[in-house]
């Protein structure tokens, strides 16, 4: 993996990105250096989740009505984005801000438009930075959880692989968080549709997707012959060996 330049989609979950309502700005820091190095040997841009989080640092309303949610995000997107761009400043990297809904993927033009700007950044050097626009979705239309949105946006720019930086390190044969006898599964297939109906369980209030989510986004690629790979996202060892140096040791990678 790591000779051949690929394109390479990361999304990272808000559970890894922020820390008691703040933005943990040492992972934060860790995520962009990475990002940094992965650059040089490949294309890269990242979905991030964490505004509606970053928002609750400066105003405290509850996320579960849908109108504060979209207030805190508006809030919040500004200071997870101005805290990226300090982090980027550091190593020299210019970065894009790009917000997205599901109608950039419903149709042609607009999904043209869409890997036009991505495509002509990453030709000049900049970083795409990807979140969904959750002011300017309504409840019908939305991905719900970035997951599913970095999946789109992992084919929709002809993307190779893309990297979840979970607050899990893999996929388990059951939840882990009740059996501590579960196993990580080091290769995954196919994905049935008994798995995709499990229960929604995402692991902290942020966090909207849960395990499902992932696996609709790995059936999703494996079926658009792409690949996807889970990992820590606290610890990032576990993906430098992966993308670095083509290392498989621990997570879970999701290909034909
Ligand atoms: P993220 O940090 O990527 O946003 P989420 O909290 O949305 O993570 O989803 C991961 C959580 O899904 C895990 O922390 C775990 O509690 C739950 N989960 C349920 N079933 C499984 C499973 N079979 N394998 C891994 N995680 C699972």
């Amino acid at each position: 993996m790591s000779k051949i330049k690929k394109r390479i989609v990361f999304k990272v979950g808000s559970g890894v990105i922020t820390e008691s309502n703040e933005i943990a700005k040492e992972r934060m820091l860790n995520l962009v250096s990475f990002l940094v190095e992965v650059r040089k040997h490949h294309e890269v841009m990242l979905v991030t989740s964490g505004a509606v989080s970053a928002g609750y640092t400066s105003l405290k309303l509850d996320r579960k009505i849908q109108i504060s949610k979209k207030i805190l995000a508006a809030v919040g997107q500004p200071i997870l984005i101005s805290s990226y761009k300090r982090k980027f400043d550091i190593f020299n990297v210019d970065m894009a801000q790009i917000l997205l809904t599901e109608d950039d993927f419903d149709s042609r033009t607009h999904t043209k438009i869409f890997q036009q700007i991505i495509d002509s950044c990453l030709a000049n050097g900049i970083l795409p930075v990807i979140n969904e626009n959750d002011i300017s979705t309504t409840p019908e239309q939305v991905f719900g959880d970035n997951d599913q949105l970095s999946g789109h946006v992992t084919h929709y720019t002809n993307s190779d692989l893309l990297v979840i930086l979970s607050d899990i390190d893999g996929y388990y044969d059951s939840n882990p968080s009740n059996n501590k006898d579960a196993k990580i599964i080091k290769h995954v297939k196919q994905i049935s549709d008994e798995e995709l109906e499990q229960e929604h369980t995402p692991n902290n209030d942020f966090a909207t997707g849960g395990i499902v989510t992932k696996l609709k986004a790995a059936k999703y690629l494996i079926e658009k012959n792409r690949q996807m790979f889970l990992c820590d996202g606290y610890d990032l060892s576990t993906a430098k060996d992966f993308v670095l140096s083509g290392i498989h040791e621990k997570g879970t990678l999701f290909s034909k």
